[in-house]
């Protein structure tokens, strides 16, 4: 059977769908191949959130197409993703070298199209319309060796698809539909049969992973539908850990705050997109919060988990982002106390809003304040590791270390990497370390040292 190869590029999600792909294949009888360049199949799971990342797909592409193509003519090449969605057959006008289109929708038929182009029986293939139903479809996992780094202890779960946020940066309501969900029996049957393989960490994912169910499943005892899922995952005996992203500030009410409290096996972390530390320009994106009430929902959180691990994302150089509104960004940064922050220089996104806005930014300027606020970011980050050395922490361990395969890396509740001397006996443990030391928002630790105190 022929083997495939597949790239993603962007969030959780797309890797998440990538890995629904690859075990469709897999239960095929297709072999995972280990780069492009021996591969048969040659998939790119595209993202389009900024233009750079859209850039770098079709540059890998023309690439690919240039020096795999040109050795092995019958390598089948295939975009998949938002990009596939969001420029369908005009990716194949451009790089007629590609076979194969398969938009945001069509992930669950992704190894039907490479059949039938392998078996002759279609040419080209551009599928991009929507389908019902779809969002149910990102179910298989890649499991028990078959994943290429031990992501068998942790796993993600798809719990909807889409957005109806419409934030005006944004190109995601575009590119991945309405907001659909899976129904809570369907989720849990997966985290269930998850849990029953070995996994004990599962990630919820969505777009807007805690607006999940907000049209089908009615509010009970003051809990969101997001909620009451989280709920029945906690029952699933096996699993020991719970995640989710990526929420939105609105999804934090009073029933997410109080789950953080009561339900142990919510991991006390949250990555909680600010984008803006501006009133002004939190309103022109359209994001339905103030600085304040951000602020607020952090104090909320760190009240009922004093250690909770908050990461963010922060876009710089919206249209319009004046010297002031940057230095409330700068200043929300120093109080939030982040622990880490995903920085972003705004990107014209076709079809939104504020790609239509007076006011662009020249590129010399958002890299200016980039700089600014990663500084910032850094400083504090830096700080906040530091504070960890000399304490106990928990972690699980996913398995060998992507850089130096002789570590072991593990996460912590709170989600810090922790690296540490280990051996194929500690994969898929949850055990306790000592931190010793830090290095770029990575921890080292020690788990012989604990007992000898
Ligand atoms: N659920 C998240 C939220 O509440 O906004 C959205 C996740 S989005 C896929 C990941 C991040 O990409 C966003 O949080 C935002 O910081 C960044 N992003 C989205 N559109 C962007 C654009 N046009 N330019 C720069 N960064 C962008």
């Amino acid at each position: 059977m022929p083997s495939v190869y597949i790239k993603t590029y962007g969030c959780q999600m797309t890797e998440r769908d990538s890995e629904s792909v690859a075990a469709q294949l897999v239960a095929k009888g297709y072999s995972l191949a280990a780069s492009e360049s021996v591969a048969d199949v040659v998939l790119l799971n595209t993202c389009s959130v900024r233009d750079m990342a859209e850039q770098k797909a079709i540059g890998k592409m023309q690439n690919i197409a240039a020096d795999v193509r040109r050795n092995r003519p019958d390598v089948i090449l295939g975009f998949m993703g938002c990009m596939a969605q969001s420029r369908g057959q005009r990716l194949i006008d451009q790089l007629p070298d590609v076979d194969l289109v398969v938009g945001t929708q069509k992930f669950h038929r992704a190894a039907d199209y490479i059949d039938d182009i392998l078996s002759g029986r279609r040419q080209k293939i551009v599928e991009t319309d929507a389908e019902q139903g779809s969002e149910a479809a990102i179910r298989e996992h890649l499991l028990h060796g078959q994943a290429q780094r031990g992501r068998s202890v942790s796993a993600f779960v798809s719990i909807m698809q889409g957005c109806n946020q419409y934030c005006t940066f944004c190109i995601v309501p575009y590119t991945r539909g309405e907001e659909r969900s899976r129904s809570i029996l369907d989720i849990v049957a997966e985290c269930r049969e998850l849990a029953q393989g070995g996994v004990k960490e599962i990630t919820l994912l969505g777009q807007i992973v805690t607006s999940y169910g907000k049209r089908d499943i009615p509010a009970r005892d003051g809990k969101s539908a997001f909620v009451q899922f989280i709920e029945a995952a906690h029952e699933i005996e096996g699993l020991e850990r719970i995640r989710f992203t990526s929420p939105h500030p609105k999804g934090y009410g009073a029933d997410l705050v109080a789950a953080y409290a009561r339900l142990p096996k919510l991991c006390p972390s949250a990555h909680l997109p600010l984008q803006s530390g501006s009133d002004r320009v939190l309103k022109a994106m359209h994001r339905g919060y103030t600085r304040a009430r951000f602020l607020e929902i952090l104090s909320q959180l760190r009240h009922v988990q004093p250690e909770i691990g908050l990461t963010t994302d922060i876009i710089v150089g919206f249209p319009g982002e004046t010297a002031e509104d940057f230095n409330d960004t700068i200043s929300l940064i120093n109080e939030a106390q982040f622990d880490n922050a995903y920085l972003f220089k705004y990107s014209q996104r076709k079809d939104t809003t504020a790609a239509e806005m007076p006011g662009q930014i020249a590129d010399e300027l958002k890299e200016e304040r980039h700089a600014r606020a990663l500084e910032r970011i850094n400083a504090i980050g830096r700080r906040r590791y530091e504070s960890q050395v000399g304490k106990t922490a928990q972690i699980l361990v996913e398995g060998p270390s992507k850089n130096n395969p002789a570590r072991y890396m593990g996460r912590t509740r709170c989600n810090k990497i922790v690296l540490f001397d280990g051996s194929p006996r500690h994969q898929g443990q949850v055990m306790d370390v000592k931190i010793t030391r830090t290095g770029s928002f990575t921890l080292y630790g020690d788990p012989a040292i604990l007992n000898l105190e």
